[in-house]
């Protein structure tokens, strides 16, 4: 009986890989068909990107650095002690408890500002 099933066995395996060996051989379809697709990456989010460039203007001067917190919505001045750099922006928190909540979701943090208007 155990030859029985270990000739079966056998059989299942060369069938299985007789199975796969097709689909190995089928060319693949390109990728990138539609990079924006996903969303997955922040750099050209035009939402995300003009909301850093008001946020820049907000203390008078357009030098790609945002000196109030982020992810205190720009209620609070920052702090280049707890800077982080995104988005080709640097970015001033008032506590490094800001700065850390802001790197675990920046989209959001960024979204959320509140950019005072003139
Ligand atoms: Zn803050």
């Amino acid at each position: 009986m155990t030859h029985l099933c270990k000739s079966r066995l056998l059989l299942l395996l060369s069938l299985s890989g007789m199975l796969f060996l097709p689909s190995g051989c089928e060319k693949s379809e390109p990728a990138k068909a539609t990079p924006s697709a996903t969303g997955g990456d922040a750099s050209g989010q035009p939402e995300v990107e003009a909301k850093l460039a008001s946020a820049d203007a907000v203390d008078g001067k357009v030098d790609k650095v945002i000196s109030r917190c982020a992810a205190c919505a720009l209620g609070m001045d920052g702090s280049s002690e707890h800077a982080l750099e995104t988005h080709g922006y640097t970015m001033h928190f008032c506590s490094s408890h800001c700065r850390d909540g802001y790197a675990e979701n920046p989209e959001k943090a960024i979204l959320g500002m509140k950019v005072p208007a003139k």
